[in-house]
């Protein structure tokens, strides 16, 4: 570990406590390592427009081509570290603060990490772009009509909340905000995953992140 660079990150100036450590090992050398450039891919979209569907095709293609990658679904963070969270604007709010952290790690250990998540509110999915440099967030909307995301209700959590028994759910007791300049739009109503998935590849070989094609 260097000690010898250290920089206060308290709020305190008077008496900071926390310091950051400079690894030895930066971030350049571990993407290096793994011969990728690292990028974040944040899927936004609503309950069952298809993030996870498609984050996980675009994962498969990576991996195949070679990549070193991780996804990390927001369904799954909240059995784990967000599992003290609720569906309140606030939580949700943490959910994306927490999740956008993690994704940063694991970008500084040289991923591609492919983060699905809801995401409803502008000012949360920009925190997360602001967390890392200019080139490596890649915002995807992966945009349906609701009326069609209400007819696959893949979970059946539509049925439920327009029940009356899931309450802030998006779409229907809470907003959704959809992005106004995403780097990347997916409409999956008018094309299948494949498509898709081979249009977010299109836009990673343009971006030097990869060679591969599907
Ligand atoms: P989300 O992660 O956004 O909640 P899911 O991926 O879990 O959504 O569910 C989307 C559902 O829609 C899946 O059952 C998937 O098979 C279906 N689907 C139909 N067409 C598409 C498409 N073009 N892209 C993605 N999913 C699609």
């Amino acid at each position: 570990m260097n000690r010898s660079v250290l920089s206060a990150c308290s709020e305190r100036p008077a008496a900071p406590v926390v310091f950051r450590t400079v690894a030895t090992i930066g971030k350049a050398a571990r993407a290096e390592s793994k011969g990728q450039k690292p990028v974040i891919l944040w899927l936004t979209g609503l309950s069952g427009a298809g993030k996870s569907t498609i984050a996980n095709r675009v994962e498969d293609m990576l991996w195949r081509c070679g990549h070193h990658t991780m996804l990390l679904d927001g369904d799954n963070m909240r059995f784990g570290l967000n599992k003290d969270l609720a569906f309140a604007d606030a939580d949700r709010v943490e959910n994306i603060r927490r999740t956008a952290e993690v994704a940063k790690l694991m970008l500084e250990a040289g991923l591609i990490v492919i983060c699905s998540l809801i995401s409803p509110f502008r000012r949360e999915r920009m925190l997360a772009r602001q967390l890392v440099g200019e080139d490596e967030f890649l915002e995807v909307f992966v945009d349906a009509p609701l009326d069609l995301c209400k007819q696959r209700d893949p979970k059946g959590l539509y049925a439920r909340a327009l029940a009356g028994q899931i309450p802030n759910f998006t779409g229907i007791s809470s907003p959704y905000e959809p992005p106004e300049a995403p780097e990347i739009h997916l409409r999956t109503d008018a094309y299948d995953v494949d498509a898709l998935a081979g249009q977010v590849l299109d836009v990673l070989r343009h971006r030097g992140i990869t060679a591969c094609a599907p």
